[in-house]
């Protein structure tokens, strides 16, 4: 699934891509993934209007409307934006299209159709309203804050988190409390801050709330740099990020730690699977042997793409024949 650094990727991809064109029609090829108003209100509503910019908010693609409107876009697990020629044939998995003034058009792609389009007002405070009507409540208004926000200090964190006896992976993940960060990102981030991702966050030593603070910054501002992590479906308007490539503990399971080592293990928090070195990542007391016997590995969906499958993009072919030339490695 996207996290901060492949969506705010993709925001910047679409503002260099896409701001100053017109929309002259739409086309809503799945309504469930509209969230709101219905296809026809939707088509109605965004002909004519030109893209002024675009921002991002939490794992929201906000593209900013003439007239006080607001396109917002949440890729979910496989969701991918896509800007072509109009000419392109469309594949089975477009969900929607907007044709721009200049013969191309702006697609939502979505293999799993999890992802969610919402054509909403603009509030006079600057937040997205939850509808078409700019005197309804905040859509957005649940989010955390966002990591790499000048707000977000050491001590920021400190107070977000330093009171609250949940396990720190978990409260990583929660998005009500930090945003954007999802599973790549939080174990990388607890791996360079040595911390294991099942220590109760009340229980982590200042010293440790810095590194932790440090290691969420660092890893995101170098996971943005290099254009996030293609991972799955993830793929930005103006291609692949290469975050992938640096992980140091992320699907590293069995290969060493570059700290130390020892072999990458992976178990399963809160139902997520998790990379960690149990050398560099201390368990808390009592938290790890139960860890380790839990221990999974099954494929994810996307592993079942191979290079000759139909309706695959061209970064799901090149991750399944990268797959595939490892499981020949290893046999
Ligand atoms: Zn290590």
């Amino acid at each position: 699934m996207p996290e901060l650094p492949e969506v705010e990727t993709v925001v910047r991809d679409l503002a260099r891509l896409v701001t100053g064109a017109t929309i002259t029609s739409a086309n809503v090829f799945r309504e469930r993934n509209l969230a709101t108003p219905d296809a026809p209100s939707f088509t109605d509503a965004v002909r004519g209007r030109r893209i002024l910019g675009t921002r991002r908010r939490a794992k929201w693609i906000i593209v900013e409307l003439s007239g006080g409107i607001l396109l917002l876009v949440h890729l979910r697990m496989t969701g991918q934006l896509l800007v072509l020629p109009a000419t392109v044939e469309r594949d089975p998995y477009i969900r929607l299209s907007l044709t721009l003034d200049d013969g191309r058009e702006l697609r939502f792609r979505d293999v799993r159709a999890f992802g969610r389009v919402a054509l909403v007002a603009q509030r006079s405070d600057g937040e997205a309203a939850s509808n078409l009507d700019p005197h309804s409540p905040p859509l957005l208004a649940d989010h955390g804050v966002e990591p790499l926000a000048a707000a977000f200090t050491a001590d920021a964190l400190r107070a977000l988190i330093a009171h609250r006896g949940t396990r720190i992976k978990s409260l990583l993940l929660d998005q009500r409390c930090i945003v954007g960060i999802g599973n790549i990102y939080a174990d990388e981030a607890l791996w360079r801050a040595k911390i294991h991702p099942l220590t109760p966050a009340n229980r982590l030593r200042p010293a440790q709330l810095d590194a932790l603070h440090l290691a969420i910054v660092g890893v995101l501002s170098e996971a943005v740099a290099a254009r996030g992590s293609s991972i799955n479906d993830y793929t930005a308007p103006d291609g692949d990020g290469e975050m992938q490539e640096r992980l140091d503990v992320y699907q590293r399971t069995g290969e060493p730690c570059h700290r130390c080592g020892a072999a990458i293990q992976r178990s399963v928090v809160g139902g997520r699977g998790t990379h960690v070195c149990r050398t560099c990542q201390r368990a808390p007391r009592g938290a790890g042997r139960a860890a380790a016997s839990r221990a999974v590995r099954g494929p994810r969906w996307s592993e079942r793409v191979t290079p000759e499958t139909v309706g695959a993009t061209r970064s799901e072919r090149a991750a399944a024949r990268r797959r595939s030339a490892r499981q020949g490695e290893a046999a």
